[in-house]
């Protein structure tokens, strides 16, 4: 009796697809191992065992797999369980969960290498394309599938492969999978005996004829002052300016130690500081949660900025890894949140280990392997959204960090998922608890906890001495009339910087826009120069003295007259981080400023040394866009300015001032992080907005109150639920034929209830056109049928050829 597998392949087709295999691989295969596979004509693909039967599939001939990858799984159980719910949630395939959970270190393609096996006989036989082969690879030690196909001048290799391999001829090239290969650095560290002083004398007055050794010596000491830590040799000859010579007639001498340990990538230090005492709030919100956790599985932790909600995680974390569980911290953005890494590093040392996509690609794999096996060095991760589907054994906890951040939410590529809410079914599944802290929750998870679905906790005081800062707002209009401004300054913001800078503290200002100005017009024929590829204006950069769309990485340079009139009568309108940094360098021409945005943060170590820098107070003032709200901690800064508050409040979107409320929140929240009293300037054209009134007032609980009441008005969520869908297309006519059917399909599906098509507010970027409609389920349809009525609709769609080219994009949960 034959037996198959089904496997996950990582591509966006729905089902999943049958392979043929032998009774040894039967004995060997499991769920979770990777597999190679031949797909379509020529193409080889790493793919997942999903189940191990008996039944040939019925529609065409399964094919035999190539090769298998793992010794033993490589993902969970629980894994399986969690992204089949996403795939059925988000509505994708398991191939694009699998593409965006795996590090492609994991899946390795078409890219494969054929090399001749070394235990070929020569005395099989071969056809006239085999011998072909087996020529080619007397000259070349490696061929790719296309070599191959070349060389016999054939489309089809597949088959050729398969009897290559079978013949014994050639293999794959196993380097390409082989495992990662682990880091090791050299340690020293001294002899024990040594540590006792008088032994230590002793040895060094026998060196008094050795300089060099004794120096090597005397500087160990300056990097472990008590003798009694390890010491990356690099390092201590790079400070002893010494050579590995030296080290070894030490060694020899049996003074030092030398040894090799494999590192992880991703380093720690070695000091473990001890966790700090809670406060009474503190503890007192601690108990709140572990009670709301005997009851519940998810408890929302809604603290004041700079209350204390790290030390209470940690508190919860290090009960968690006493019996022996697994953590998952997310956070928004890792490079952003680099304090607060360091921070949990300074308590949990190795067991916390760090996800983040801009790793290494062996980085990733390490930490992957490390949660498989259940390691010590994985007890604790930390990382952005992705890092939910990792293979987690044995979970107790996660929590997430600054629930409200929008970039919990993934919009492309598909899975567009919210890592929040896939971390609340991951826990389900592994019965393990979350903690969802922010100091402005989202209007979402504010309702669960009040309609009793999560716990919720608040800490309303700041840590220690601190208070919240004083909210004050300043009226544009009145100001410019009055002529008190300064460039974009008003006389109160510019005099509470130079108060500040007089007394030695530190400034922080927000505009969220980066560039010098986001608009260019010409004064005499009033042309604006847009972006070739999307409907909007291009950036003007003086830095870089060019124009640049924020969408499409367009730039040209910038010249002094205008291109339609030739007239050199070009202007600027509105302004970014570049501009303000400028203007304020001319009003205080002595005071180092810094500048934190998309364009300086760059490098890999960019952001690091920005905020160093202000940490140390090598600047003194930080301008930047909304980086600046995500939990920076800086004990110096007492004034925080915000330019103008108001292009986000007039955004078209639902969370607008949901959003606009919360940002503000955030970069107010860095001012008087310590005792001193802090201080927000927030200038704006509309100071009576119902939103900037709140900021000022601290008051969340009436932003929400106000939200919820607009939401339930205007039929959103968590009133009901919505997908959007999103068509995209180069041509607008077949766009906009395709949105016509597709309109009017949904609407006869949904009953009317679509709105849509509808222009995104950018009609067209990266010259791909959009409609995009929206369906709003009630809370009581069956979410699982209408979803399944719409990927029919979506099926429709597709079947008609003249469509075919143009992208559907469904996007569930949108916001
Ligand atoms: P949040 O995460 O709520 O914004 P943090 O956890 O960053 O607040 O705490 C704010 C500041 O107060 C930090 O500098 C932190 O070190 C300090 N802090 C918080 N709790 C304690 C404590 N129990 N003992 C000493 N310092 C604390
Ligand atoms: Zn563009």
């Amino acid at each position: 009796m034959p037996h198959f597998i089904n496997v996950i392949l990582p591509i966006p087709l729905q089902r999943l697809f049958t392979y043929k295999i032998t009774q040894a691989e039967v004995n060997f295969l499991e769920q979770g191992m990777r597999v190679v596979v031949p797909f379509g004509k020529s193409k080889l693909y790493t793919a997942i065992v999903f189940s191990i039967h008996k039944e040939a599939p019925t529609a065409y001939k399964a094919k035999e797999i190539y090769q298998i990858l793992d010794k033993t799984p490589i993902i969970t159980a629980q894994q399986f369980k969690h992204w089949q719910w996403l795939a059925s949630y988000y509505m994708c395939t398991l191939g694009e969960v699998l593409r965006a959970a795996l590090p492609s270190a994991f899946l390795l393609e078409s890219e494969t290498l054929i090399v001749q096996n070394s235990l070929f006989d020569e005395e099989t036989i071969l056809s006239d394309d085999e011998f072909l082969i087996f020529e080619a690879l007397q000259h070349q030690s490696d061929l790719k599938i296309k070599d191959v196909s070349a060389i016999i001048q054939k489309k089809h290799v597949v088959s050729l492969i398969h009897s290559l391999l079978k013949k014994g001829l050639v293999e794959l090239k196993e380097s390409l999978y082989q495992k990662y290969k682990p880091k090791f650095e050299k340690y020293v560290k001294i002899n024990k005996k040594y540590l006792d002083k008088n032994a230590l004398n002793t040895f060094l007055n026998q060196l008094k004829n050795a300089p060099k050794q004794r120096e090597l010596v005397l500087q160990f000491f300056t990097l472990s002052p008590k003798g009694n830590k390890s010491i990356v040799a690099k390092k201590l000859l790079e400070k002893a300016q010494s050579t590995a010579a030296v080290l070894k007639v030490l060694e020899t001498k049996e003074f030092f130690d030398i040894f090799y340990e494999q590192i992880d990538r991703v380093q720690f230090v070695n000091d473990i500081v001890k966790a700090k005492t809670l406060s009474k709030s503190q503890n007192l919100a601690l108990n709140d949660i572990n009670e709301s956790f005997k009851i519940k599985d998810v408890c929302l932790l809604h603290g004041v900025t700079s209350s204390g909600k790290t030390e209470i995680y940690v508190s919860l974390i290090q009960e968690v890894l006493k019996q022996d569980k697994q953590v998952l911290f997310l956070l928004p953005e890792i490079a952003l949140t680099t304090q607060l890494i360091s921070r949990l590093k300074a308590y949990f040392g190795s067991t916390l280990a760090v996800f983040h996509s801009k790793y290494s690609l062996n980085e990733r794999v390490e930490v992957w392997q490390n949660l498989l096996e259940n390691s010590d060095k994985g007890k604790i991760i930390i990382g952005a959204r992705s890092a939910v589907l990792l293979p987690f054994s044995n979970l107790g906890l996660i929590v997430v960090d600054e629930e409200h951040e929008s970039s919990y939410k993934q919009f492309d590529p598909a899975p567009r998922y919210h890592a929040r809410d896939v971390a609340i079914v991951l826990a389900h599944i592994h019965k393990a608890k979350v903690i969802l802290g922010s100091a402005t929750p989202s209007v979402e998870s504010y309702f669960n906890a009040q309609n009793n679905k999560y716990g919720l906790v608040a800490l309303s005081e700041r840590f220690g001495a601190g208070t919240l800062p004083n909210i004050e707002l300043i009226d544009l209009k009145e100001k410019y009339k009055k002529k008190q401004m300064n460039g974009f300054f008003s006389d109160v913001l510019l005099e509470g910087i130079k108060n500040r800078l007089a007394e030695n503290k530190q400034i922080i200002l927000f505009q969220n826009r980066r560039g010098y100005a986001p608009i260019v017009t010409c004064t005499s024929c009033g042309v604006v120069p847009h972006c070739p590829n999307c409907d909007v204006s291009l950036t003007l950069h003086k830095i870089k003295n060019n124009l640049q769309c924020h969408y499409c990485g367009f730039h040209e340079p910038l010249e002094n007259k205008c291109k339609a009139c030739n007239n050199p009568t070009l202007s600027t309108q509105g302004f970014g981080t570049e501009q303000i940094v400028a203007t304020l360098q001319d009003l205080l021409p002595n005071v180092p400023i810094g500048r934190m945005d998309f364009d300086t943060t760059r490098g890999k170590y960019a952001y690091q040394k920005i905020i160093s820098d202000f940490e140390r107070g090598d600047t003194k003032i930080l301008v930047g866009t909304q980086m600046l709200a995500k939990g920076l901690d800086f004990s110096n800064v007492t004034l925080v300015g915000v330019l103008q508050a108001d292009s986000m409040l007039n955004f078209p979107d639902f969370r607008a001032h949901e959003r606009s409320f919360q940002l503000l929140q955030q970069v107010a929240g860095r001012s008087g992080r310590n005792a001193s009293k802090g201080k927000v300037i927030i200038q704006t054209f509309n100071p009576f907005h119902k939103i900037l009134q709140q900021v000022k007032a601290h008051a969340y609980f009436e932003m929400y109150a106000e939200q919820l009441n607009e939401r339930c008005q205007h039929q959103y969520p968590p009133y009901l639920r919505m997908v959007k869908i999103i068509l995209k297309h180069k041509n607008p006519t077949k766009l906009y034929k395709a949105s016509d059917w597709l309109g009017k399909s949904l609407n006869l599906t949904f009953n009317n209830t679509v709105l849509g098509p509808t222009d995104p507010p950018i009609p067209r970027i990266r010259n791909l056109y959009a409609k995009t409609f929206l369906i709003k389920f009630s809370k009581n349809q069956q979410l699982k049928k209408s979803k399944l009525r719409l990927l029919k609709v979506k099926d429709s769609f597709m079947a008609i050829a003249e469509f075919r080219s143009v992208r559907f994009i469904i996007d569930v949960d949108n916001y």
